[in-house]
């Protein structure tokens, strides 16, 4: 992929400068690529844009075939047209390697791969079949091909470098030698790699390792920082045979086929059946349970993965949902996909309803008992209304769950719909009143985005009311917002928060929750929507294992994530108490929940191979962000604090990267830009039995 890059931004690059100023461009090729050889005579904007165009697409890994034999063909064109401009056939074989070899997994033809041969366009089946093609017969003898190449090119170096004097060695190759003064043994030592070493490069004769001194002796101008030796590409060339191996044509491909025959494990078929090993389950596919599942890949186990749900959810984007702003498929991505490609891992949908500890068993809903060696409990949370939950939880809905998030739209969306129906002004400002209890992460941010949502994404769509009139109300027990966070972030969004119009009721406990409204320090304040954001309590993990809790119902750990008296089973993430963040709790945020996973899995791996454990589980609290709305966010890492615009471009960066799934990362790009462009939340719709 490194070298995709490279390559693509060489020619991106030489064709803006085409674009600009063609002067400049050899000089621009140098520093990018390391090789001023590109350019080619006088520019035009016709080859400009194709190098743009053609090195974007294969930066991107998009169509990159065609891409990279479109630059092979303007770089020849050129020089056929202007010998006088030299064109290395080093970058014409490097930028070849993609037309017949295709590019490697993180790339958008790898995405498409699968699906667009079997797909309408118009001979997508036979070029699909043709490129296949090419990669098995011909990449074989491309590699061939480079490997006598460099192999020839260090020889016949080596050979000079006999002939010269005794403390003067010649880097690098044939057509830019340049000489290095080194003491005489260095000499004769590289004089010597440089005359051993291309033999076994040639036949493909662990080849990977024979790479490694001629890689080292073709950095060596570079290392020594020479001027004028800029030869990355005959580098980039051995590094490729490191990477990918020497190809079929080689002697190394007929020893692992004898290797592969005698001794059948080595190709990937387990020397024992996979249901003799250990069992681990994991409870949950949150951040903790994958965390814990990717962590024991390669441990000597096998994993089944219970889960309620048969996805795993992106809780920090739920809001978005909750106010129309993303469809919950966009924030969900399915357990087995995830998990599609490690082989140790069976994923069972149903919801665990007790554990057996007698017998180390855990037991699902419909009555199936499950033995384990090792469990890890990573359940999560759930919404806490501080003993009132049967009365509040129905009028009051939390944000936990895609269901609650699809429910919390609904409310929302109705009772703007509510509103314009009805012809009682003060039946019609209670519906336009909405109250949110809590003024953490999810507080702010549901205000932030409702309020968004009413002052611009519905306006002129009601025709009886103004939906930007609707009162926002963010009531908070504290003396500030997002009191997890430095003070001063805290003020920034408060005021971002009274920009959007919302009216933050600060050192205000909500003493009753009805059907009208809600008692905020004393006062009535009528609402039809009250959405609850105040306190989680932890999943009943801690009853199922009769452990003691916390009072939030988190059951207290280990050191190492165990629970206590039983070195064997593991709580993680939200349903965990850890003092493991320099001696307080781990807080409940998904990057704790991931981190608590991983350190169970290396427990549990170091058992099974009865080695030492590793130390106690030490939170590393990367930081915390919350986002307001458009251009406003907070943003605390720790040694760096920020809000406003760069905080919301950092905040929007962070989340896609840590959505899981590329169609999902997709998607949540292209309804932000364009919500960022319309205003305009495409999701609102009004699903389900919602009252
Ligand atoms: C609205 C909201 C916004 C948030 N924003 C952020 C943020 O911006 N940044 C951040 O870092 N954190 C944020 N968090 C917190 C973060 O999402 C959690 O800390 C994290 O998800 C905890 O991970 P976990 O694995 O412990 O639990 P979860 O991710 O909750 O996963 C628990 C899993 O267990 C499953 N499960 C539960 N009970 C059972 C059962 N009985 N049987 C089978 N399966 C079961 C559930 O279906 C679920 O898949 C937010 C949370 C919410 C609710």
């Amino acid at each position: 992929m490194v070298l995709r890059l490279w390559i693509g931004l060489a020619f991106f690059l030489s064709g803006v400068v085409l674009w600009t100023d063609l002067d400049t461009r050899t000089q621009l090729l140098s520093t990018v690529t390391g090789a001023g050889v590109l350019a080619s005579g006088s520019g035009d904007y016709l080859t400009g844009s194709i190098e743009m165009l053609a090195g974007l697409l294969l930066i991107l890994g998009l169509g990159a075939r065609f891409a990279a034999a479109l630059l092979v063909t303007v770089a020849m064109w050129f020089h056929a047209q202007q010998p006088g401009f030299g064109i290395d056939s080093t970058w014409l074989l490097l930028t070849g390697w993609f037309v017949i070899a295709g590019v490697g997994p993180i790339s958008f033809d790898r995405l498409f791969g699968l699906g667009l041969p079997e797909s309408a366009v118009v001979f997508a089946k036979p070029i699909a079949r043709f490129c296949s093609l090419l990669s098995v017969w011909i990449v074989p003898l491309y590699l061939l091909g480079f490997r006598i190449l460099v192999s020839w090119a260090f020889f016949s170096n080596g050979f000079g470098n006999i002939k010269g004097a005794a403390n003067t060695v010649y880097v690098f190759l044939p057509d830019y030698w340049v000489a290095v003064e080194v003491p005489g043994a260095i000499a004769s030592a590289i004089t010597s790699i440089e005359l051993v070493f291309p033999a076994f490069v040639a036949i493909g004769l662990a080849t990977r390792f024979s790479a490694i001194p001629l890689l080292l002796i073709a950095l060596l101008p570079e290392l020594l920082s020479l001027e004028g030796t800029t030869h990355l590409q005959w580098a980039a060339m051995l590094a490729l045979l490191m990477t990918g191996g020497p190809g079929r044509l080689s002697a190394d491909h007929l020893v692992w086929k004898f290797l592969r025959k005698r001794y059948p494990e080595l190709a990937g078929k387990a020397p024992f059946p996979l249901n003799e090993l250990p069992h681990v389950i994991v409870v949950g596919a949150g951040f903790g349970g994958i965390g814990a599942v990717r962590a024991l890949r390669h441990a000597p186990c096998r994993i089944t993965l219970i889960d309620r749900h048969n996805y795993h959810l992106f809780q920090p984007l739920l809001y978005q949902v909750a106010t129309g702003g993303l469809s919950p498929a966009d924030i969900a991505t399915p357990i087995r996909s995830m998990v599609r490609n490690q082989a140790n891992v069976t994923v069972l949908m149903g919801r665990v309803q007790e554990i057996d500890k007698e017998a180390d068993a855990v037991v699902l809903e419909n009555g199936r008992r499950i033995d384990f060696d090792y469990l890890i409990l990573a359940t999560g949370a759930r919404h806490g209304y501080f003993g009132r939950d049967d009365d509040w939880e129905k009028l009051a809905p939390g944000l936990k769950k895609i269901d609650d998030a699809t429910e919390l739209r609904s409310r929302l969306l109705l009772a703007f719909e509510n509103a314009e129906s009805t012809t009682n002004a003060t039946l019609r400002r209670d519906y336009l009143s909405f109250v949110i209890v809590g003024g953490g992460p999810t507080g702010v941010e549901l205000a932030g985005a409702m309020a968004e949502l009413a002052r611009h994404g519905l306006s002129g769509e009601f025709r009886n009311i103004d939906p930007a009139s609707a009162r926002i109300i963010l009531v908070q027990a504290g003396d500030r917002v997002l009191p997890t966070f430095p003070e001063s972030l805290s003020r920034k969004a408060l005021r971002s928060l009274e920009r959007l119009g919302v009216e933050v009721r600060l050192n205000s406990m909500v003493e009753d929750i009805d059907d009208d409204g809600v008692v905020i320090a004393g006062e009535r304040v009528a609402s039809k929507t009250v959405f609850w954001a105040a306190g989680v309590i932890a999943s009943p993990a801690g009853k199922w294992l009769a452990a003691a809790t916390d009072p939030a119902g988190r059951v207290i750990v280990e050191a190492d994530l165990s629970i206590p008296g039983r070195p064997n089973v593991f709580a993680v993430g939200d349903t965990a108490a850890s003092s493991s963040w320099k001696g307080k709790p781990a807080p409940g945020l998904a990057s704790a929940a991931k981190q608590g996973g991983e350190h169970a899995a290396r427990v549990v791996h170091a058992m099974l191979e009865e080695r030492s454990p590793p130390g106690p589980f030490v939170y590393e609290h990367a930081g915390s962000l919350a986002t307001i709305g458009r251009k406003a966010a907070v943003v605390d890492l720790n040694v760096l604090r920020f809000s406003g615009a760069p905080a919301w471009w950092f905040w929007g960066l962070v989340h896609v990267f840590f959505l899981a799934g590329t169609r999902n990362r997709i998607a949540v790009m292209i309804q932000w830009a364009w919500a960022y462009i319309t205003y305009r939340g495409g999701m609102r719709l009004i699903t389900g039995g919602s009252r």
